[in-house]
């Protein structure tokens, strides 16, 4: 898998972690050691290499620089925008509210330590290639391209219905999401507990997704329908503040869990 690969998340050859100055300093005092010189000069060269030594261990001009944290890639797809209006939603389209939905995660998610890549920031015109084409840039760990309906009820979650094929060397452009779908499946299901942990009736699926199939990365989309269903007493709709808060702390949560568990794996 690309993220256990990935060369950022390992640590540092220790052995190029002590300080020259410190091993400098260690191979002189030795040398003093070794060296058939008067006593008090002796004494005066082991004070000053002695003083050198304390510097070296402990100013902190040789204090290691801390291991880059490693950048953990996010894409988030906002769907439909500019001629594509998507669906009708009351008084707004579908388009601004995936954008909206877009701008909310991303700041959710940044705040939380992730680098996040977005297909559009603006009621912009984007064919399926060119979101594929960002997110495959992007090398991300995790894509999702949001959706908003007004049927059904709470979020609708899918996955990409290619058929699984073994990492294939030279995938084809239109399928290449067919060698990501078994990390798309446990991507789903980690979404699918931190939506049901905020009591968010999920509905799973797999369908054809024309950006996602031609996507490399783990990838789900999401379509969020109202809370409940609109025939039912008190229905919480799509512009429901605590209800859209939960789906997308929800969503934050997920990719906090699945972050560290990429993590424990390449570790492993
Ligand atoms: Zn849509």
């Amino acid at each position: 898998m690309r993220w256990i690969e990935d060369k950022r998340l390992e640590p540092s050859d220790s052995g190029a972690s002590i300080p020259l100055l410190l091993r400098a300093t260690w191979f002189a005092l030795r040398t003093a050691c070794q060296m058939t010189i008067e006593s008090h000069h002796r004494r005066a060269w082991f004070r000053a290499m002695a003083a050198l030594l304390a510097i070296a261990a402990s100013g902190p001009i040789f204090a290691q620089a801390p291991p880059a944290s490693p950048r953990f890639v996010v894409v988030l797809d906002a769907a439909h925008g500019g001629d594509d209006a998507g669906a009708r939603l009351g008084s707004e389209a579908e388009k601004a509210y995936t954008l909206a939905l877009s701008i909310r995660l991303r700041s959710l998610l940044m705040a939380r330590g992730f680098a996040v890549v977005t297909t559009r920031e603006s009621d912009a015109t984007l064919e399926p290639d060119s979101r594929a084409q960002i997110a495959n840039r992007a090398n991300a760990q995790a894509c999702i391209s949001l959706h908003a309906a007004e049927s059904g009820f709470g979020v609708h979650l899918f996955v990409s219905s290619l058929a699984p094929v073994q990492n294939a060397r030279f995938p084809a452009w239109k399928t290449a999401q067919a060698a990501w779908i078994m990390r798309s499946l446990s991507f789903a299901g980690v979404v699918n507990s931190a939506l049901s942990h905020a009591t968010v009736p999920v509905t799973l699926g797999r369908t054809s997704l024309p950006a996602i199939d031609s996507m490399s990365c783990p990838a789900v989309a999401i379509e969020i329908a109202p809370e409940r269903s609109t025939d039912v007493q008190g229905p919480a709709g799509l512009d429901d503040p605590d209800y859209q808060a939960r789906v997308t702390d929800a969503l934050a949560a997920a990719l906090v869990e699945w972050r560290s568990q990429a993590r424990e794996a390449s570790q492993q």
